[in-house]
């Protein structure tokens, strides 16, 4: 397993108050936004803005106190300074727009404005989001003057009554999740669409719960009204059963009847989620650098890497020095949605980069910086917590350590999403599950439902920081790798008592750890070099994935088994070196064996608790 991060100092989020003591080790914790001034920063430690400075100055980044850092920046120098950095943006919903919420209030100057809200579109395949996407931009975007269709590049403003409203574009929770796995919660409002003819189907319920998750406010359209079959009142009454009570109802969800492909309803919807948007507040500070989030990028042939930056605060001007993950650039060219070039960009815009030096990722946040100096310090430090994994990963919650996790006050509730062969079992595991809850933490299960564990659970459980629970249904294998990318526990189950066991021992840090043996590569032995007294050394040719120095073996000849130790030594060419990758040929030499001969197959593995 790896670090949690270069230093090993990161850890999980909490609800705490920014400064306080962690039972595990004992260094005060502080939680850091994704971006902040390096003022900010030597506030939250307690220390001299000079100290801070010096301290970037080691790190050979040259800063004013005004200048902004990102995360992995600010938090290594925490740790200079004996804190424990814990992300701030990286717990979700309401909590964590309260908090951005405080933070924006608590901005120098006073220069919070009232910002467009960030909607994206959700609900079942076919049920016509794309459709209504269209049907908004079709009659709420005004084309430039060339009468140009607007281009797609990942989001689009629309006005209504002079007031502006954002839409991503990327319909689907899958798109909603991934970003929030990513520490980006870039909607505001989640507009779920359902077709008035075919009702609440399972992508409806995820969407549902992954919007809930989020805690992002719902606003229903209930599409296809223009169809004969519709029938509103059917859909309502499910949507209740899903837990969604509409206004009509007595409930608080605003539900807006429309044809997408009649355009009706479009401009009562609209004005809908600005009142939505009014009742939330949204505000950002245009005077500041930019922060966003990449929700687009791509490689084009003749202009190199576009990138489409939702800007969630401050302004980006044509010129400014951008850090986004691994790449960088200075802004040479941008672009808003109708293809028109433009000088900056506000809150809550997206607008087209060009200028970068590499394409980013999706999700990925982005930051303006003061110069190249410091976002090429940026990228280094990035790509050195890309090479240890990300601290996500090393921090997921899983059934072993949350007792820990709780006993540090890093987790206050365990939040499961639950996957079952038939839908009958969900209910009671569910209710087994929940009467878990203890005055300590939560038991909840955030998203359930019938059939394999996609990767979009994979992304609800990483955004949520819970973990899958199978219940006699297996991973897709997308799934599979996401899961270890991202770290996220999947627990397998065939018999209901012993999953629910199972969580009740973990909760009370009762739970034996089991264990499971990952291999991790193999190799074949294509020479054999007597060497001295320490035995012999196999030359070997690496056949699949790695080897390493600290990994276990195995010895095989013709499928029996010789021997299992360790490596004594590692060696390409005449170095020693800490691991080797398929394709490459180096010296082996295994602990206590010397019979080793020509044709026998090395495997190498570990042993790992299981997650
Ligand atoms: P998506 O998968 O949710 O993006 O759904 P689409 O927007 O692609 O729509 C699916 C199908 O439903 C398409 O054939 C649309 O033309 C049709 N559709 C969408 N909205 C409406 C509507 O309001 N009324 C009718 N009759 N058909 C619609």
């Amino acid at each position: 397993m790896v670090g949690a991060s270069k230093s090993g100092k990161t850890a999980q989020p909490s609800d705490k108050e920014t400064k306080e003591s962690s039972s595990k080790t004992d260094m005060p914790s502080v939680e850091i936004p994704h971006s902040l001034s390096v003022r900010e920063l030597a506030e939250l430690l307690s220390v001299s803005e000079v100290a801070v400075i010096k301290q970037l100055m080691r790190n050979s980044v040259m800063a004013n106190i005004n200048q902004i850092i990102d995360y992995a920046m600010a938090a290594s120098v925490a740790a200079s300074f004996d804190y424990e950095a814990r992300p701030k943006t990286r717990s979700t919903g309401r909590l964590a727009r309260t908090e951005i919420k405080k933070r924006l209030e608590s901005e120098v100057g006073g220069n919070l404005r009232p910002r467009p809200p960030i909607v994206t579109v959700m609900g079942h395949v076919d049920h016509g989001k794309t459709k209504l996407l269209d049907a908004i931009r079709q009659t709420n975007v005004a084309a430039t003057e060339a009468g140009s269709i607007t281009q797609h590049i990942g989001a689009y403003q629309a006005e209504v009554n002079g007031q502006k409203i954002t839409f991503l574009d990327t319909p689907g929770h899958e798109a909603f999740t991934a970003m929030r796995a990513h520490g980006a919660q870039a909607t505001d409002i989640v507009i779920l669409v359902v077709a008035a003819d075919d009702g609440v189907m399972p992508q409806t319920l995820e969407a549902i719960d992954h919007a809930r998750a989020a805690d992002v406010p719902i606003v229903v359209a209930m599409n296809k009204m223009d169809k004969p079959e519709a029938n509103p009142d059917l859909v309502k009454q499910q949507l209740a059963d899903a837990g969604l009570l509409i206004e009509e109802w007595g409930g608080e969800v605003i539900c807006i009847p429309i044809s997408a492909k009649e355009k009706t309803g479009i401009s009562d919807l609209l004005e809908n989620l600005l009142l939505v948007a009014e009742l939330e507040e949204l505000k950002a500070n245009p005077s500041r650098p930019a922060q966003g989030v990449v929700i687009e990028a791509k490689l084009d042939k003749t202009k190199g890497p576009l990138t489409t930056v939702l800007i969630q605060n401050g302004t980006l001007k044509l010129g400014d020095t951008l850090a986004i993950g691994t790449s960088w650039g200075r802004v040479r060219a941008m672009f808003n949605n109708k293809g028109k070039q433009v000088k900056r960009a506000e809150p809550a815009s997206p607008v087209e980069v060009l200028g970068l030096d590499s394409v980013p990722q999706f999700g990925e946040l982005v930051t303006a910086v003061a110069g190249e100096h410091q976002a090429r310090a940026l990228v280094q430090m990035h790509q050195q917590e890309r090479e240890v994994g990300s601290a996500r990963a090393a921090k997921a919650v899983t059934l072993t350590n949350i007792h820990d996790q709780i006993s540090a006050g890093a987790v206050k509730a365990l939040y499961v999403i639950l996957k079952t062969d038939v839908q009958g079992s969900i209910e009671p595991i569910r209710a087994s599950l929940e009467q878990l809850t203890t005055e300590e933490v939560k038991v909840k299960v955030i998203h359930s439902g019938s059939g394999n564990i996609t990767e979009s659970d994979v992304m609800l459980a990483s955004a949520s920081k819970g973990l899958i629970i199978s219940f006699n249904t297996g991973t897709e294998p997308g799934a599979k790798r996401s899961a270890e990318t991202e770290g996220v526990a999947i627990r397998h189950y065939d018999v209901i008592y012993n999953l629910v066991d199972d969580v009740g021992k973990a909760l009370k840090g009762m739970l034996a750890p089991t264990y499971v043996e990952v291999v991790e590569g193999r190799a074949e032995v294509r020479a054999v070099f007597p060497r001295g007294k320490v035995g012999k050394i196999a030359g070997v040719y690496v056949t699949e994935g790695t080897v390493s120095r600290s990994a276990s073996v195995r010895v095989k000849r013709q499928d029996k088994m010789l021997s299992e130790s360790t490596l004594s030594s590692l060696k390409r060419f005449k170095d020693d070196v800490r691991e080797v990758n398929t394709g490459y040929e180096c010296g082996v030499g295994v602990k206590d064996f010397n019979d080793i001969e020509i044709g026998d197959i090395l495997e190498f593995y570990r042993i790992e608790e299981s997650r």
